[in-house]
């Protein structure tokens, strides 16, 4: 083999090894110890603090091998790239409590229902549903892709911070009204949710310190960090999901 062959051989077995991405994960500090975040793919993440493991929305398009099963899953809405029952039953083990909607529940009948606005402290972590809908877009005219009501957004107060998970919204009032958020992950994707313009205007009214976009499929995220880039205390962080 020639050099350049070899060279080129390395730069293939380092591109088409996805795995060697996988499990990239960021380790933030907490007043009670280290949160460990680990995207999976899409609108599908891993967080781990205090020897607790979330899964949220797992999906079999991601890759799970090697990663722990789940002590609390959190679902926020009926499509199947949130809502997929065969994962669900494979990262669950006995005593997982499974956080989701009523609209969820209605397949996952095992689910604990939280509904947009109500809190409940599971596994000693703080959960808050909030909402996430479309306010225009929609598969045909007067319809919407997510009903207001329907899924969930969530909040989680765990060590001192708090971490909004977006689920597939667009930049309605109450995101932008969230307060005090840590760690967001905010969702972007057309046509289903919104463009990456809209989602750093949102990310700019509530200012949370850090935040991942997320669930964003073939949208440019360099829109959505140069839009971000005059804000002082917001830190994007872009992530492999794919
Ligand atoms: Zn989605």
């Amino acid at each position: 083999m020639k050099r350049n062959d070899l060279t080129l051989a390395v730069i293939v077995l380092i591109v088409g090894c996805p795995w060697l991405f996988a499990a990239q994960a960021d380790t933030i500090e907490t007043a009670q110890g280290p949160l460990k975040i680990t995207p999976i793919k899409h609108a599908s993440l891993m967080l781990e603090f205090q020897g607790k493991v979330i899964h949220i929305d797992p999906w079999s398009q991601g890759d799970y091998s090697g990663l722990p099963k789940a002590d609390v899953i959190m679902i926020t809405d009926i499509h199947g790239d949130h809502m997929d029952p065969a994962k669900i039953n494979e990262v669950k083990k006995s005593g997982t409590v499974i956080v989701a909607p009523a609209a969820v529940a209605k397949t996952v009948t095992e689910a604990t229902v939280f509904n947009n606005g109500e809190s409940k402290t599971i596994a000693g972590i703080t959960i808050e549903a909030v909402p996430m809908y479309n306010l225009v877009r929609g598969p045909s005219q007067g319809k919407l892709f997510h009903d207001r009501g329907r899924g969930n957004g969530y909040v989680l107060a765990l060590g001192g911070k708090r971490i909004y998970i977006s689920g597939d919204t667009e930049c309605i009032p109450e995101m932008k009204g969230l307060k005090d958020i840590d760690i967001a992950f905010v969702c972007m994707n057309l046509p289903y949710t919104m463009p990456p313009a809209e989602a750093a205007e949102c990310v700019k009214a509530f200012k949370p310190k850090i935040v991942y976009p997320y669930h964003y499929r073939d949208s440019d995220l360099n829109v959505f960090a140069n839009a971000l880039k005059p804000e002082k205390g917001i830190e994007v962080r872009m992530r492999k999901w794919y």
